[in-house]
Parts: C-alpha cells; sequence; structure tokens
C-alpha cells in the first residue's frame, strides 16, 4: 500500500459530477468559463476553470483515497503562481463528496470500486482584491507555458488576456476594447 492510501483520480463519471453548476465568468465578462484538465504528478486531477480571457474562476483538485490532499495541492499551486504569496492557506477549501450528491453516474461510479472510498476536493478560490489606487485586480491563468504549467497571476479586472510575470519583461497587459 502506497503512503498515499491507493490514492486515485476520480472515476470520469465523478469528474463530470464535479464540473461547476454556474459556468459563466464572474465580475469580468459573460462568456461561459471552461475546464481544462493540467498535467501534474499528483495522484488526482488537477482543473482550471477559467473563461477565454483568462479569468480564473476556481481551480480544483480531486483525489479519490483517504487523505487530506490540501498541502499537496498547495505545493503544486505554490510553483505555479507569481508572487507565491498569492497562494493562501485561507482561500484553499477542502470538502468531502459522497455519492448520492453527486448524481447517479459519479454514484454507480463509485459503488463500483473495489474499497468504499469519498472523493476528496479542493477548491482555490482567489477573491478579487484593490490595490490602494482603486485598481481591482483578480486571478488569471496563462496557458503559454505547456500543459503541466498553468502560470498563476493577478492582474486588473478589466484586463483581456494579460501575460503572466514570465511572459516577458513587465508582464503587459491589454486592455479590452470591445463594450
Ligand atoms: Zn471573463
Ligand atoms: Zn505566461
Amino acid at each position: 500500500m502506497s503512503r498515499a492510501g491507493g490514492a486515485a483520480p476520480p472515476p470520469p463519471a465523478v469528474r463530470k459530477a464535479l464540473e461547476p453548476a454556474a459556468p459563466r465568468c464572474y465580475r469580468h465578462c459573460t462568456a461561459p468559463v471552461g475546464a481544462r484538465r493540467i498535467r501534474s504528478t499528483l495522484p488526482g486531477t488537477v482543473t482550471v476553470y477559467a473563461c477565454p480571457g483568462g479569468a480564473v474562476s476556481v481551480a480544483t483538485y480531486a483525489e479519490w483515497s483517504r487523505r487530506d490532499p490540501s498541502s499537496a495541492f498547495r505545493r503544486f499551486l505554490v510553483g505555479r503562481t507569481l508572487p507565491r504569496s498569492l497562494v493562501q492557506e485561507v482561500d484553499l477549501r477542502g470538502a468531502t463528496r459522497h455519492g448520492p450528491e453527486l448524481g447517479l453516474p459519479a454514484e454507480r461510479a463509485l459503488r463500483r470500486a473495489a474499497s468504499p472510498r469519498s472523493v476528496l476536493v479542493v477548491y482555490w478560490r482567489v477573491y478579487p482584491s484593490k490595490d490602494p489606487d482603486g485598481t481591482e485586480r483578480r486571478l488569471f491563468v496563462c496557458y503559454r507555458h505547456g500543459r503541466a504549467e498553468p502560470i498563476f497571476f493577478r492582474a486588473p479586472t478589466d484586463a483581456d488576456r494579460p501575460r503572466c510575470p514570465r511572459c516577458g519583461p513587465g508582464g503587459r497587459t491589454t486592455r479590452r476594447t470591445r463594450a
């Protein structure tokens, strides 16, 4: 038995059930939020939910096991967030999800498992914050660095597809010109 207690990614039916119920961007645009699975060495599933402009709604980590995966997910995020201090313990919330609340297909998939386990989901949600000059900033993600390297950073809320600090000097942002 491995130290992680046989931790595994949740079955596909369960992953589907874990998708957010209101997939629209919040306070940035009205585009639908898309889910992107991130390649990682963690046993579970890392998913980032962001709009096409890069504004992050939530990043989640789902693992099918008996241990609390919060600290492993936190380490994953810290290595991909600029600055690292943006990853705050208080913004990480863990929840145990059981079969019945996930719907029938997920429940069936969990019931077929050899040993009963729960799906542990950690949610990372960073709320917009204001600079001293009143500029509101929120969390964005940059996908230009490979499937295993989403880069999380803050940019003004009205920015569209802002470049992350790793993308270039100054990490310039482009402002939306559309209404
Ligand atoms: Zn948006
Ligand atoms: Zn970048």
